[in-house]
């Protein structure tokens, strides 16, 4: 089903445009510009082969806040490039990354993301991996990019489907991010996030279905997931520590994936 424009009441105009979740093989491209928060992880590796498939320009930034598993932020390069050899047009669309750097955060936060403290559940429900407001803070920073480089569309693999209960993944957050960057920006943003009511079994489907088995094994081999860091251990879901909060949302995804 082609995504169908609803009107924009905003004086800017533009027109959002309402996608179902997943992927869509029948729309057509846009000419616009998107930018992609793309940290390297499965999730963020899926929204930009899903951008990649809808704009005439896409471009990514990924953050660096002192978290722990910086070497997610390593396994981008590979990425783009092993992405940009699946396709031509994805080659030809694929434009600059860019990496910013928020040491900040890591200065205001007691997360077990970035410090050494062990991963663990707090009374409130959420695992000490949570910084707090960290996607708002992303967000900001990406909208502030988007409008310099002249992108409307913000992508992003934010799911509050089966996730670690983060508040700031949650379709509403994103959705008031969405209406705070257009007012404060003065200008239409639009933040679409294809993966938020789909589970990890689901996204892999969704790479195999976007781009077929080339696409999934690079999604398998080089995405970056594993709160540790950990590149040492090689799985059937690819490399991890195994134990750790993300590693096994993204074993029991896979698991769940392949007996489909
Ligand atoms: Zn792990």
């Amino acid at each position: 089903m082609p995504c169908t424009p609803t009107p924009d009441p905003s004086p800017q105009g533009g027109g959002e445009k309402k996608c179902k979740p997943g992927h869509d093989s029948s729309m057509t491209t846009s000419n616009d510009s998107a930018l992609v928060l793309f940290s390297g992880g499965q999730d963020s590796t899926v929204a930009l082969a899903w951008a990649l498939e809808r704009f005439a320009r896409v471009e990514t930034v990924g953050f660096d806040y002192g978290q722990r598993h910086v070497i997610e932020l390593d396994v981008r390069p590979r990425l783009r490039e092993r992405m940009a050899g699946l396709k031509p047009e994805w080659k030809a669309r694929l434009g600059d990354d860019h990496r910013i750097s928020i040491d900040a955060l890591a200065a205001i936060s007691d997360s077990a993301l970035t410090s050494e403290t062990a991963i663990a559940f707090a009374d409130s429900g959420l695992p000490n991996t949570f910084v707090p407001a960290r996607n708002l803070i992303f967000f900001t920073f990406a909208g502030a990019l988007a409008y310099r480089r002249g992108a409307r569309h913000i992508v992003a693999g934010m799911c509050e489907t089966d996730y670690s209960g983060y508040p700031d993944c949650r379709d509403d957050t994103i959705k008031a991010m969405q209406v705070a960057l257009s007012l404060g920006l003065d200008k239409r943003v639009t933040i679409h996030t294809p993966l938020m009511w789909i589970d990890k079994a689901a996204t892999f489907a969704l790479a195999r279905e976007i781009a077929g088995q080339g696409f999934l094994d690079v999604v398998v081999e080089d995405t970056h997931t594993c709160y540790l860091g950990d590149r040492a251990h090689r799985h059937a879901w690819g490399y991890g520590c195994g134990t750790c909060p993300a590693c096994q949302l993204r074993a029991q995804g896979y698991a769940r994936f392949i007996a489909q």
